[in-house]
């Protein structure tokens, strides 16, 4: 293939269940590969095997890539030059296209009915003979086979597969790939019904759709060979071949929920940003060459090559999605994180979230509170989150008129003979206070440490933020207090008075 052919690539899920990140890789993958050499993603419908078919899967994976930013240029809902693009909707094509591989004596019919090739399979497995079609249709006369049409007995195609030789392919990430012609079965292109199979309709749509680069993950490996004596016996040139590696997990066992393998969106509910997630399988069996793992999408298109894909397994490490989405979140301004922060708690349907102690508070603070104060709180809990839905948790006593106090904060101060000073102290400096930046903050404190003779500043520092938080860590103390502000800080200081004294 000449490289002025433009490039024009596809992703062509079976609506059969929601995409999880193996499916979605594959979509990366093409989408990328697309705009980094200016060519055209498009998405098809791979939806002939009714059987499997599943509610609301179609909108599962338009939605998984939308939320993703991966963006088409022809399928679904925008249409294009080369639909439809439901197989669904192009059954007289391959049907136009089987007879045509009828003609050529590139396929057969296939009359054997279903007991005849259970027995057939039976007769193998006793025999210990490879499982697969044992042809015995393909030798029919023309006569024989007139027979059987006028008698009305229903018929499948099949690939006449050569009996010899090897049938061998380029593969852009494997390399050569070869196998052996007669280890393969006559493949069922068509069915009874008029139906036809994966093969005939990927084949024949990848085609006319002018596809040029087919790229999918390895599990359709083995279905190349079948698809090379396609193209060959309808006078094709084949697309070049790219097969991604198997994914698995970061402890090298098949991925599986174990792993954290679950449907895309479910990492949109549970409080991954779509940059993130997308970053994060854009590397799964691809590497830019050199160390860059933080890619945002236009940095991922720019640096996309076949080249990069690599023949060994990817790996699913939920520990490196978790840390890059962290990252995800520090990059925000507080504006854009208080608006992702508030679009994801009045959108997110994880019961965890939406049922943890926290999240009442958090979700009225969101919607009726001080939203200068609520960003800034947000900002403050930035540096230390990895998801979002952690912020709750994390800002829960920026909006509470009573801290909690966790035991472990309480019992180290609890009844030690300078807490009621200190705390009598604080409320006596801050009696005329409105306003106080982080500087004044500090100043109050080193105030106390000095008055009180206190021997270390931590021993002002840490009660200070039990009494104000109700826990021992935290973002910055002096940040906090300032944004909590005097009045706040008053009422809590009281309080922790009574709970800080034996
Ligand atoms: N319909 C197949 C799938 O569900 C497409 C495989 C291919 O890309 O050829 O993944």
């Amino acid at each position: 293939m000449g490289s002025s052919v433009m490039v024009r690539v596809r992703y062509a899920p079976s609506p059969t269940g929601s995409p999880h990140v193996g499916n979605i890789r594959t979509a990366l993958f093409n989408f990328l590969f697309a705009r980094s050499e200016g060519g055209r993603f498009i998405v098809r419908i791979e939806d002939t095997d009714q059987t499997r078919k599943v509610e609301g899967a179609l909108e599962d994976i338009l939605a998984s890539l939308r939320w993703l930013g991966i963006e088409w240029d022809e399928g679904p809902e925008i249409g294009g030059e080369f639909g439809p693009y439901f197989q669904s909707q192009r059954l007289k094509i391959y049907q136009h296209h089987a007879d045509e591989l009828l003609k050529k004596g590139a396929a057969y019919r296939c009359f054997c009915t279903p007991q005849e090739l259970e027995e057939m399979r039976e007769y193998q497995r006793i025999n210990k003979i490879p499982q697969m079609y044992d042809r015995r249709c393909r030798g029919k006369t023309a006569d024989e086979i007139g027979k059987e049409l006028a008698s009305g007995k229903p018929f499948v195609v099949r690939l006449a597969m050569p009996l010899q030789g090897k049938i061998a392919f380029e593969d852009a990430v494997r390399g050569r790939v070869e196998y052996e012609a007669s280890l393969i079965d006559d493949q069922v292109l068509l069915k009874s019904d008029g139906w036809p199979t994966y093969h005939l309709a990927n084949v024949v749509d990848d085609h006319l759709q002018q596809i040029s680069h087919v790229i999918r993950g390895d599990e359709w490996i083995n279905s190349t060979p079948k698809h090379v004596v396609l193209y060959q016996a309808f006078g094709w040139e084949p697309p070049i071949f790219a097969h991604a590696p198997i994914i698995k997990g970061a402890d090298g066992a098949k991925l599986s929920k174990r792993h954290g393998d679950t449907r895309c969106l479910d990492y949109r509910e549970k409080g991954y940003l779509a940059e993130a997630v997308a970053n994060f399988i854009a590397l799964i069996g691809w590497s830019p060459g050199d160390n860059r793992e933080i890619m945002r999408i236009q940095e991922l298109e720019a640096a996309f090559s076949l080249q990069g894909i690599q023949p060994s397994p990817g790996v699913f490490d939920l520990q490196k999605l978790q840390w890059m989405n962290g990252e995800y979140i520090r990059a925000l301004s507080k504006e854009q994180l208080y608006e992702v922060v508030a679009a994801f708690d009045a959108n997110t349907k994880d019961e965890q979230y939406l049922e943890s102690a926290s999240r009442a508070v958090f979700s009225q603070a969101l919607k009726k509170g001080d939203k200068d104060y609520v960003m800034r709180a947000l900002a403050l809990e930035q540096e230390r989150v990895k998801l979002l839905t952690e912020f709750p948790e994390a800002c829960e006593f920026f909006f509470v008129d009573h801290v909690r106090f966790d035991d472990q904060g309480v019992a180290k101060w609890k009844g030690q003979p300078h807490i009621e000073a200190l705390m009598n102290f604080y409320l006596e400096h801050l009696a005329d206070k409105t306003e106080m930046s982080a500087e004044d903050c500090e100043q109050m404190v080193n105030a106390a440490v000095e008055r009180l003779g206190l021997l270390k500043r931590a021993l002002a520092i840490h009660p200070t933020r039990v009494a104000l938080t109700g826990r021992s860590f935290g973002p910055g103390l002096f940040e906090l207090m300032a944004l909590l502000g005097a009045a706040r800080m008053k009422t809590r200081f009281e309080i922790a008075k009574n709970v800080l004294n034996a």
